[in-house]
């Protein structure tokens, strides 16, 4: 089977960490282990990735250093994540499939989404991004940067919000799948689109520019998933599964779910939208049109999700 899996920020760095880079490898070394099982029962493995904490800690070195270094845009912010993230897949994943006998090598793409530039997000922006910040700093970074900024009351402090526009095009996923079509898969597991991909636009010409946004990475791992003609999508993040009543004092984890099913919960308001609301729609979007299974687990269940033991499943009916 060719799988493609998404790992979220859990997987990459210890919640209440202090983000070093020995914590960082020392989370992917948890998940690796789990990752080389699939390797080794033959499958294609294709991961993605989010890139939240990475970006942030950019963010905040160019706003340590300014003055002295300017400011970089977030598209390269983004294209750099990916580069740190790839490598961080590679240290911990590669001795891990040495242990099953896989003669995998693990290659990260950097890699560009096309977005329209028409995309109602642009006005509204709604990702938030980086540090918190006080009342009179979020009343001078509105007014200086033109910032859009949201008051998080739970958290007491301002966050920058940034547009997220709808992943449109994968513009390497035609090579990719090109690879994979020869066979490429059994030598290799490719790291793509990481952080949901550099968002950029097309200026016509083969020319694209990157723009001021971060691009949701389950919607992009659905696109992915698709333009790969993947077996399974798969979602791995920091809790079983979907639930059903997730606030709730006895929350319904669901083994397995139909699209009718995801979607009357969702118009209940069950999955919110920071967090559980893009999984959903990713999944949907995914078994919706190819008629395959995606799969929402917590990453150290991976291997018994892949058998409808642990995670969600979510299929047509
Ligand atoms: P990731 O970094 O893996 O993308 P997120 O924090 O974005 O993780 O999303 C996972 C979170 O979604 C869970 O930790 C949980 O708090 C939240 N969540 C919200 N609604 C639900 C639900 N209905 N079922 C399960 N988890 C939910
Ligand atoms: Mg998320």
């Amino acid at each position: 089977m060719r799988i493609v899996v998404a790992l979220g920020g859990n997987a990459l760095a210890r919640a209440g960490g202090k983000g070093s880079w020995s914590e960082a490898v020392g989370q992917m070394e948890l998940a690796a282990p789990v990752l080389a099982q699939v390797v080794g029962r033959g499958h294609e493995l294709i991961l993605t990735h989010g890139n939240g904490p990475q970006v942030g800690r950019l963010l905040r070195q160019d706003e340590l250093a300014e003055g002295e270094v300017p400011f970089l845009p977030i598209h390269v912010l983004v294209a750099e994540s990916a580069g740190q993230i790839g490598y961080l897949i590679q240290e911990a994943l590669a001795p891990a499939l040495r242990r099953v006998r896989a003669r995998r090598t693990v290659v990260p793409f950097v890699c560009r989404m096309e977005v329209a530039p028409t995309d109602p997000a642009f006005r509204r922006p709604t990702k938030p991004v980086g540090r918190y910040y006080s009342d009179s700093e979020a009343r001078r970074l509105r007014r200086d940067a033109r910032w859009t900024m949201a008051l998080d009351r739970s958290r007491g402090g301002w966050r920058r919000l940034l547009p997220s526009p709808r992943p449109r095009r994968w513009l390497e996923g035609r090579t990719v799948r090109d690879w994979l079509e020869r066979g490429f898969g059994q030598s290799c597991v490719p790291v793509v689109t990481g952080g949901g991909g550099v968002p950029v636009v097309a200026r016509g010409r083969g020319r694209y520019d990157g723009v001021e946004a971060v691009i949701d990475k389950d919607l992009a791992a659905a696109l992915v998933a698709r333009q790969l003609n993947a077996d399974v999508l798969v979602i791995a993040t920091d809790v079983p599964g979907i639930a059903l009543g997730f606030r709730s004092a006895s929350p319904v984890w669901l083994r397995k779910a139909s699209l009718r099913q995801l979607g009357a919960a969702a118009t209940r308001g069950e999955f919110d939208p920071g967090s559980m609301g893009p999984k959903v729609e990713a999944v949907t979007e995914f078994v919706r049109r190819t008629g395959r299974v995606a799969i929402v687990t917590e990453i150290s269940s991976l291997v018994r999700a892949l058998d409808g033991g642990a995670g969600t499943t979510v299929s047509r009916l």
